[in-house]
């Protein structure tokens, strides 16, 4: 008999499988997974918790000799039943190795389950920085090129443009490196893939010398901005803008590259007690009083509401407080359309306003910008886009109502071409999807090229990618 340790997984015996496996399965009753947002649940039949790469093709052996599907989780951070399975769940939290640093190249080479806090470290350490970044940086690097993870900036991609080549395991258990050059089709579908091609084992990524950014926020009257709109998007490297539609608001913050000294801005007061308790208790009571809800937006905006300044290490700038748990949706749409959708959702919000029993939304609605780019499924596909995000939090982790705004709000982008952000929960099936991605198919393609019996699949790309008939709310917290 071969030794278990060189022999092809294929040719272990099931119970020196189950042998190999104990170690890193997680015990039975720890097997409950919850998104970040608290809002999706789901128990898998296990959970496994891999510390190298064969011990990924062991898991994978053993779901297919089973018949179970796999789905790989990172951190669980995707507000939607993106990572959720009640079958085999590969949990990449110990993969988490920086391989490779390439500082006169300008690249890493890192494995998966990295978190992005751990990646920045590791980055500082050899005076290197990822180029673009979202709003936290608590996800797994692979969670964020599967899901087209975007920050924001004119001239600047979804963070999948920045992967050169990842290298994944397939459905057969063979590995395969991918990038531009090399089986560029798979690799295509892989940097906006949405875990459905194989597990990605490691991801080798472009970066930039270590930089700081100098962020100005001041806050504008919405129609200022709106009519500015194309002049304040291009102004600086990283224009986000924080909209309360409460009180017509927009909070903007322009971020540069800059070799000034650091000089970081806001106080423990303001933001940790202010801006996050009392708000949350504020939200907490605004289920029982509706008032509450304009009260504590208006509050909030004017939290922040003064000119400010901050230098730091580009992470810090980058990275946003994302409050509580949260119900939250957002959805790309084609730049050009940005103003005419600003504007209806505008007039929609006014109108809730005006009717005493009617929407408070919670804050801020966020608005960024991606430059267009060629992965098959990136809402930025073929398009410069502006992003719209809304929120309603779970206050102390307490339900709020969020299904009709989210309804109206995706109504109203649907409209102006949107793509729904991969992550997050939305209504689009294929039949829509194909009309708003022209590579629709090809990823169709490929995916049941290298996975043709579905073990990498789950619901949501059942339901979203092959359009089967599957009740959206199987995963859904009901608290
Ligand atoms: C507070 C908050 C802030 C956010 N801010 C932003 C933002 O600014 N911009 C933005 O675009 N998004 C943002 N997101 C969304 C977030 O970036 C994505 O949901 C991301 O996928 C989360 O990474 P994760 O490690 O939690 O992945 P998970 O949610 O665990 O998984 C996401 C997907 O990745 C797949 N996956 C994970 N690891 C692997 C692997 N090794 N191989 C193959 N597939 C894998 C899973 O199968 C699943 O399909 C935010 C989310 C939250 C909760």
């Amino acid at each position: 008999m071969p030794s278990q340790l060189t022999a092809r997984p294929s040719d272990i015996p099931l119970n020196n499988l189950y042998n190999l496996l104990e170690p890193i399965t997680v015990s039975k009753d720890n097997v409950r997974f919850t998104n970040w947002g608290q809002t999706f649940v789901c128990t898998p039949s296990s959970i496994f918790e891999p510390e190298n790469e064969f011990q990924c093709e062991l898991v994978l052996e053993l779901a297919r000799r089973e018949g179970k599907t796999l789905r790989v989780a990172g951190v669980g951070h995707s507000p939607s039943d993106l990572a959720c399975t009640n079958e085999f769940m590969l949990r990449t939290t110990k993969l988490n190795r920086v391989l490779e640093v390439n500082t006169e190249k300008r690249y890493v080479v890192a494995q998966g389950g990295i978190t992005l806090n751990d990646l920045h470290a590791q980055l500082d350490k050899n005076n290197l920085a990822m180029i673009n970044l979202g709003s936290i940086s608590e996800q797994s690097l692979a969670g964020v090129v599967t899901t087209a993870t975007h920050g924001s900036g004119m001239a600047y991609g979804v963070i999948s443009t920045n992967v050169m080549a990842l290298s994944l395991l397939l459905a057969d258990g063979s590995r395969i490196t991918c990038s531009r050059n090399e089986h560029a089709d798979l690799f295509l579908a892989s940097i906006c893939g949405l875990g459905t091609t194989g597990i990605i084992l490691s991801i080798q990524l472009e970066v930039e010398p270590a930089y700081r950014l100098k962020e100005l926020q001041q806050s504008l009257p919405f129609d200022d901005v709106v009519q500015n709109l194309d002049k304040i998007a291009h102004s600086a490297e990283h224009v986000r803008l924080w909209w309360y539609p409460s009180n017509g608001t927009i909070r903007c913050s322009y971020a540069n590259r800059t070799d000034e000294p650091k000089k970081p801005a806001g106080s423990w007061w303001w933001h940790t007690l202010m801006g996050y308790h009392v708000v949350q208790l504020f939200l907490f009571l605004g289920r029982y009083f509706l008032f509450l809800n304009t009260w504590v937006a208006n509050f909030a905006c004017w939290l922040s509401s003064g000119d400010t300044v901050g230098i730091d290490d580009s992470y810090k700038i980058f990275n946003v407080d994302c409050r509580y748990p949260q119900h939250t949706t957002e959805w790309a749409i084609p730049y050009e359309n940005t103003l005419a959708c600003l504007r209806e959702l505008r007039d929609y919000l006014d109108k809730e306003y005006q009717d005493p029993d009617g929407i408070r939304p919670h804050f801020p609605i966020e608005i960024r910008f991606s430059a267009s780019d060629d992965i098959w499924l990136s809402p930025s596909s073929g398009q410069r886009t502006c992003w719209i995000g809304i929120v309603q939090y779970k206050p102390y982790g307490f339900n709020v109502p969020y299904r009709k705004l989210f309804q109206a709000y995706e109504d109203i982008v649907v409209q102006h071409h949107g793509r729904p952000h991969w992550a997050k929960a939305h209504r689009l099936r294929p039949d829509s999807l194909r009309t708003l991605y022209p590579r629709f198919d090809d990823f169709r393609r490929i995916m049941e090229k290298v996975d043709p019996s579905g073990i990498f699949r789950n619901d949501y790309v059942e339901r979203h990618i092959l359009g089967k008939p599957l009740d959206p709310r199987v995963y859904k917290e009901h608290s």
